[in-house]
């Protein structure tokens, strides 16, 4: 049984003139161990898929369709209080701005250590030993003297390491990471991605890894989602995404890494703009600005469907002839 089974799964958003499909119908799953990444623009509905499975959508957002089946319970169907003590314990989120998660005026020490106590009854020393120990597991040095350090003496690359520290305080079952190295520079990148992986090899948590760069995604990830516009349109393991890449979208998106040679900007490969996620248009949702599209897009919603093992895309070049009514 996969550590995680999203299935069906709607969250919207309901304003007072219309509704934003933030995530329209979306079905995944996640194995022990496992880095599934998921992709795509800003506005393609990651966040909230994340922040839906952290059972944290604010009004006006409400999930409003499917099942989220985590360690074989239905998280939709918990009590606030169940979902309270599942959250750090057996799943944990870090975010784009690890400076703004923290509390200026503790120490960092102090906010590792209430993780911890948050959810368990444990002696000070005890804490104290437990949080050097996860310092020095996401790689801080001198952690006996840091921990008695506020967060502004520490750089951005060492603030997310502190961050996924508290992520994993508990040891839980599932990290998800939205955006974790958006806000830092290349170099720390590569680290803290490193860091990720080395971190899932010791403890075999699975990480579910939100980012909008392909780059993010090859260097780190076993599996990808693509999504677009508050949908999966194409899923595939890592090496299959890069070397035979099915959806338009997902093209799109290779042929705008940006090289070192030369400076691609990202998406200059797809023409438009990701339309609003309330204004989502009839037929496939990339319609109006995919390269290859048919008049059979414009009606129908393509499915997403094997193409290979473990690939699936939802788009009407690879669906049966029959099937289009062009
Ligand atoms: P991503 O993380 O992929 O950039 P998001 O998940 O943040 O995208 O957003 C998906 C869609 O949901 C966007 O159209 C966004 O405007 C909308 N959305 C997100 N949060 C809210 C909110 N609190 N109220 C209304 N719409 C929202
Ligand atoms: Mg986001």
């Amino acid at each position: 049984m996969p550590l995680l089974e999203v299935e069906g799964l709607k969250t919207h958003f309901f304003g007072k003139r219309s509704v934003t499909k933030a995530v329209d119908g979306v079905s995944f799953t996640l194995d022990h161990g496992e880095i599934l990444g998921i992709v795509g623009e800003s506005g393609s509905g990651k966040s909230v898929t994340s922040l839906s499975l952290m059972r944290l959508v604010d009004h006006p957002g409400r999930v409003v369709a499917g099942s989220i089946r985590f360690e074989g319970r239905d998280l939709l169907t918990l009590s606030r209080e169940e979902m309270r003590k599942l959250r750090g314990r057996r799943m944990s989120m870090i975010f784009q701005e690890p400076g703004t998660s923290m509390n200026p005026v503790l120490t960092v020490g102090f906010q590792i250590g209430e993780a911890i106590r948050s959810h368990e009854r444990v002696e000070p020393a005890e804490v104290r030993r437990r949080t050097m120990e996860l310092m020095e597991m996401v790689g801080i040095p001198d952690a006996k003297q840091r921990l008695n350090q506020y967060p502004h003496q520490f750089s951005g690359g060492m603030l997310q390491r502190l961050m996924i520290a508290m992520g994993l305080a508990l040891s839980p079952s599932l990290l998800i990471a939205d955006e974790p190295v958006t806000a830092l520079d290349v170099t720390i990148q590569a680290q803290i991605l490193d860091l990720l992986k080395d971190l899932r090899d010791t403890t075999n948590a699975a990480v579910l890894l939100i980012t909008h760069d392909m780059g993010v995604v090859a260097e780190t990830c076993d599996r990808v989602v693509v999504m677009y516009l508050g949908a999966i349109v194409e899923e595939a393991p890592v090496e299959t995404l890069f070397d035979d890449p099915k959806h338009p979208y997902t093209q799109g998106l290779l042929g705008s890494i940006p090289s070192i040679e030369e400076k691609v900007e990202w998406l200059q490969a797809i023409p438009g703009t990701i339309p609003n996620a309330n204004e989502i248009p009839t037929g496939c949702r990339f319609s109006n600005r995919c390269p290859k599209v048919m008049d059979v897009c414009h009606t129908v919603d393509p499915a997403l469907e094997f193409v290979g093992e473990g690939h699936r895309v939802a788009c009407h070049l690879y669906t049966e002839t029959e099937d289009r009514d062009v």
